[in-house]
């Protein structure tokens, strides 16, 4: 059994429309979201309209980067064979201090020592020269 949490990068985001405007922020090694102009609601993955007042101004906004994983699934099985020599991962969602969730990694830990509400902080791994992802270790 694997003791750290191996991230697959064989597997990239497409860059385009909002997508590639979160990207371009995270190549600047800066973890931004949306935040309605309006009413100040943050959300993620990025739209052009905020679900709760349903104003169309927004602005990119920068998160501290610190938040607590909210939940995982641990893949003991790898269905693409791009992801056969990353098994066990576990896919993780951290829910960020501002409120916005983000489907990422934990690394520097077994998927096995995970726990709800564990603090993790933001780095940032450049994986090829268009994209850095923005992956979370256990925080202190
Ligand atoms: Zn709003």
């Amino acid at each position: 059994m694997s003791t750290e949490n191996k991230a697959p990068t064989v597997r990239l985001p497409i860059l385009h429309g909002y997508t590639k405007e979160f990207f371009e922020w995270c190549h600047k090694r800066e973890l931004r979201f949306q935040r309605c102009q309006k009413c100040r609601a943050w959300r993620h993955p990025p739209r052009p309209m905020c679900t709760s007042c349903h104003s169309l101004q927004w602005e990119w906004a920068p998160s501290n980067g610190k938040g607590k994983v909210y939940c995982w699934t641990t893949v003991h099985q790898a269905l693409d064979p791009a992801f056969a020599e990353a098994v066990p991962y576990a896919a993780v969602v951290v829910e960020l201090d501002e409120g916005p969730r983000l489907t990422t990694w934990v690394t520097g830990i077994s998927p096995d020592e995970l726990r709800v509400g564990m603090p993790v902080e933001l780095w940032f791994d450049a994986v090829t020269d268009e994209v850095t992802l923005p992956k979370f270790k256990p925080l202190g």
